[in-house]
């Protein structure tokens, strides 16, 4: 990335000050080592949907950032419906809802540590992973709208976990203002038997030991301790929400066409949020949060079952569930005025600092939980909102690492045996349905994920809480 276009604000801070058709600046928070190696593509697609209709204050890209459909993965922008804002499903993303839940187990890594390998197998044995793949759920197609309308609730009413579990999650756990009627009976139909599913290469459920804590308090109001054993699954919506990402796209390039809304490339689609289109958009991908939410819920579930038959002395209990690609509808203060923006992050996940009303009571103090994967051979990390980050990019932060080379450069670069092999050799178990899908998340084809957390917490997006490091990786 060339940087003679950028003002450097801080250290961690650069703005690209409006040209052409950009109606707010772009602003990208990364040290001068990431954004030196950031794509190109990052400069042109956080440029582009600054020229957005309805944009507020700026086009926004976390340290993480990637090249992405029309949005940079890594983008943060709100808009605001009173000046004709817009909602975009390429600023969602995919895997609508895809985001990251981290559990703690009650064990330590000395209990895990001999057990490692039988873990590994019981828990690849239990939870569906890789493309197509299906799981014991299967849903009529009414109890299919009753899971789009209540996500991770309507998976607990189904006996997928416990009421405690809801209060830990984004939204408690419920997704309000989801419309299954606009979800298409293609997007159902791809849902039927996915729920419970991990889905393929990038997601995962991952034993980690807590390797090291930076913020003892508020660590403590996590409940992670140095040495404890927790749980993470990242997934997301499974092919519903790719199915409706793909059809809404296609009827917002026409949307943006008839409502005379000029796009700088074609892959930014949208429709005023006060559109048919849009307010249609909003019900389904809401659906599809409660989707990827569920999903999460019942894989919680089989996770419990397995660590169960090894340690029946084990408690996973849920420390938060945040998503990394939504919009939401969110109060923010813009020039001393409270005003109702649509916020979309696609891969960032929502870093609110304390005193906000929807945390929960354990951490509504020290801000909320901001769960960051790294990759299966590094550092996965836990940071935590604070109340700076809400000055900054409408209370976001980074969601991993981000890619530093295409899916296709790493499979030329790395055989998944190999990386198997090389894993176990330091002790990480991995268990994949995918050779191929492991080269694709070679360790070595992301970024550094120490130096895009040190970054966020540095820029003032959030606080850097605790280093996690995988002991067993079931890759999907
Ligand atoms: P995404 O949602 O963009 O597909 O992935 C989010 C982040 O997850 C990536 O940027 C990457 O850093 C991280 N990631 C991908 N695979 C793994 C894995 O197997 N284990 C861990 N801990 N993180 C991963
Ligand atoms: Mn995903
Ligand atoms: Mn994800």
């Amino acid at each position: 990335m060339d940087l003679s276009r950028f003002t450097k604000v801080s250290d961690y801070e650069w703005r690209v000050e409006p040209f052409g058709k950009m109606r707010v600046p772009a602003v990208i928070y990364a040290s001068e080592a990431l954004l030196r190696e950031m794509d190109e593509k990052v400069f042109e697609q956080v440029t582009n949907v600054a020229t957005l209709p309805g944009i507020v204050k700026a086009s926004y890209a976390m340290p993480d950032a990637h090249w992405g459909y029309g949005f940079p993965i890594g983008g943060v922008a709100a808009f605001d419906p009173e000046a004709g804002g817009v909602v975009s499903a390429g600023g969602v993303g995919f895997d609508i809802s895809c985001g990251v839940r981290t559990l703690t187990t009650g064990l330590t890594v000395a209990d895990v540590e001999p057990m490692k390998k039988a873990l590994a197998d019981i828990l690849f044995a239990r939870i569906p992973a890789g493309v197509g793949s299906t799981g014991s759920v299967h849903l009529s197609m009414e109890e299919m709208d009753a899971m789009l309308e209540g996500g991770a609730r309507w998976a607990v009413s189904r006996g997928f976990g416990t009421e405690a579990d809801l209060e830990r999650i984004e939204e408690r756990g419920m997704m309000a203002g989801a419309r299954p009627e606009e979800v298409s009976q293609q997007a159902k139909k791809r849902q039927r038997d996915e729920v419970g599913t991990l889905g393929s290469g990038n997601h995962y459920l991952e034993v980690q030991r807590v390797a090291e804590i930076y913020h003892p308090h508020i660590a403590a109001a996590f409940g992670l301790k140095v040495g404890d054993v927790v749980v993470s699954i990242h997934c997301g919506s499974r092919g519903l929400g790719h199915q409706i990402g793909t059809e809404f796209l296609r009827s917002m390039a026409l949307a943006a066409k008839e409502y005379g809304i000029e796009l700088p490339d074609r892959e930014l689609a949208c429709a005023p949020i006060r559109s048919d289109i849009g307010q249609r958009y909003l019900g389904a991908m809401r659906a599809a949060i409660n989707c990827a939410l569920a999903n999460r819920q019942v894989i919680t579930h089989l996770a419990r079952e397995a660590f169960a038959t090894l340690f029946p002395q084990a408690r996973l209990d849920l420390i938060y569930d945040v998503s990394h690609n939504t919009c939401k509808v969110e109060e923010h203060e813009v020039d001393g005025r409270s005003r109702k923006l649509y916020v979309h992050r696609k891969g960032a996940t929502r870093a609110f600092g304390p005193g906000r009303p929807d945390l929960p009571e354990a951490f509504r103090h020290v801000g909320q939980p901001v769960l960051i994967g790294g990759s299966m051979g590094t550092a996965s990390y836990v940071l935590a909102g604070r109340e700076e980050s809400e000055h900054h990019a409408w209370g976001s932060a980074c969601h991993g690492a981000g890619r530093s080379m295409s899916r296709i450069q790493a499979t030329k670069r790395w055989r998944g045996r190999d990386i198997i092999e090389a894993l176990a050799v330091r002790g990480i178990e991995i268990r994949a349905p995918s050779l191929r899908g492991v080269a694709e998340e070679a360790p070595g084809a992301y970024k550094d994920v120490s130096a895009v957390v040190d970054a966020a917490d540095r820029a003032g997006l959030a606080h850097k809480v605790a280093k996690l490091t995988p002991l067993v990786c079931i890759k999907g």
